[in-house]
């Protein structure tokens, strides 16, 4: 059988077509991400409005790609949740108009179970149940991944996302006027800076939470601390409006480093709690990361040392797989069709996108 995926939850129209084997047979992408580089944020109505206008071509392009057309599809899988509202609009809509016009199944998916699960396409020897840590532009979250449909909730954040906080200080660190970093997003832009650190120990942060008995996470306090560093270099060495602190590669390795330890120290904990309740058992210990920030090399690297100290498997998908894409979403509708829960024959008209929904049940005692 063959799964068609369709993705606008943020800024990026992507359609994947995979069949339930695991083999990708097609795929397009279109990104907003230059043009809301530009606007310095995403404008919801703009990404809205580009969604619409470009739907139609990245699912064309997609069945181009992938040689068939959509007669030859099974069932459509599109994300309804969580996201921007008026970008989950779009894709909620144009996959229902699909299912009806074609009579396909409509399979809804959620955005996070989505970014949780590429893993299993890419790495067949993932099994049920493992660690996900995803870590994005809008969501830090910790998760026992126990089947298709359901997660079990270690912790998240309590305020801010990391990807959130890279794309802000790097916008206000104006990292975009060095031509190196002009079309690059915030994330990467501090990563390649901080590896040309000469210290990344020059400015003092403290990772947070160290002695919270949970696996939440927090960075709105690292992103203050950050700003504070950057205010007080501007006024010491009286930078203009336009330009760059000289120590601009040491403030963004001593970010960089500051978060990944605190990522590394929440999942720790959470490790040593699954151990624990033995909630995994131990021969089978795989931690997938994923998401947009998952694309950093220095956060994997030490989330890396993290899992050989406790005996746990690596896996993070590739970059594209990674960041927001349909075919993740068309890998999501695979996983459940082979499961068989979540699929709607024709009764989906009352599927509505939604801009929050839990990826699971939240534990609610101490770690
Ligand atoms: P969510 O999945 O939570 O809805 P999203 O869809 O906006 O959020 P993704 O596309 O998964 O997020 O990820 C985008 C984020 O990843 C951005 O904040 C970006 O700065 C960050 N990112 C991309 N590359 C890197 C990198 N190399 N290092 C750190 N962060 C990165
Ligand atoms: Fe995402």
């Amino acid at each position: 059988q063959v799964i068609l995926g369709i993705e606008t939850s943020c800024d990026d129209t992507g359609c994947g077509i995979v069949d339930t084997e695991g083999i990708l047979l097609g795929e397009a992408l279109h990104s907003q991400h230059l043009i809301h580089l530009n606007n310095g944020g995403i404008i919801p109505p703009l990404a809205g409005d580009l969604h619409r206008k470009n739907i139609e071509n990245v699912v064309l392009s997609a069945l181009n790609n992938a040689n068939i057309t959509i007669e030859a599809v099974d069932a459509v899988a599109t994300t309804v949740k969580p996201g921007l509202p008026l970008s989950l609009m779009i894709g909620t809509k144009y996959g229902k108009y699909l299912c009806k016009k074609y009579s396909k199944p409509f399979i809804p998916i959620h955005h996070m179970e989505a970014h949780a699960l590429t893993a299993r396409m890419i790495d067949k020897s993932i099994e049920f149940p493992f660690l996900v840590l995803l870590i994005s532009g809008g969501h830090c979250l910790l998760a026992i991944a126990q089947k298709v449909d359901k997660f079990l909730l270690l912790g998240e954040s309590i305020d801010d996302a990391p990807g959130e906080v890279f794309d802000k200080m790097a916008r206000r660190m104006k990292l975009k006027n060095l031509p190196e970093f002009a079309t690059m997003s915030g994330g990467m832009a501090v990563e390649v800076a901080a590896s040309k650190a000469d210290n990344p120990l020059q400015y003092d942060f403290k990772p947070p939470m160290s002695a919270y008995k949970d696996c939440n996470f927090s960075f709105a306090g690292i992103k203050n601390v950050c700003l504070h560093h950057l205010i007080k270099e501007e006024r010491n060495k009286e930078i203009g409006p336009n330009e760059v602190i000289p120590g601009i590669n040491n403030l963004c390795a001593s970010l960089l480093l500051v978060v990944t330890r605190h990522l590394c120290h929440r999942v720790q904990r959470g490790m040593e709690y699954v151990a624990r309740k033995n909630l995994i058992p131990p021969d089978k210990q795989i931690l997938v990361v994923s998401g947009g920030v998952a694309c950093n090399n220095f956060i994997t690297e030490g989330l890396k040392i993290i899992c050989d100290t406790m005996a746990y498997k690596l896996v993070r998908p590739t970059p594209k797989l990674c960041t927001d894409n349909g075919i993740m979403i068309a890998w999501n509708g695979v996983e459940r069709w082979n499961a068989n829960v979540g699929i709607y024959e024709n009764d989906f008209d009352h599927i509505e996108s939604q801009k929050s929904s839990p990826l699971g049940e939240s534990l609610t005692e101490d770690i």
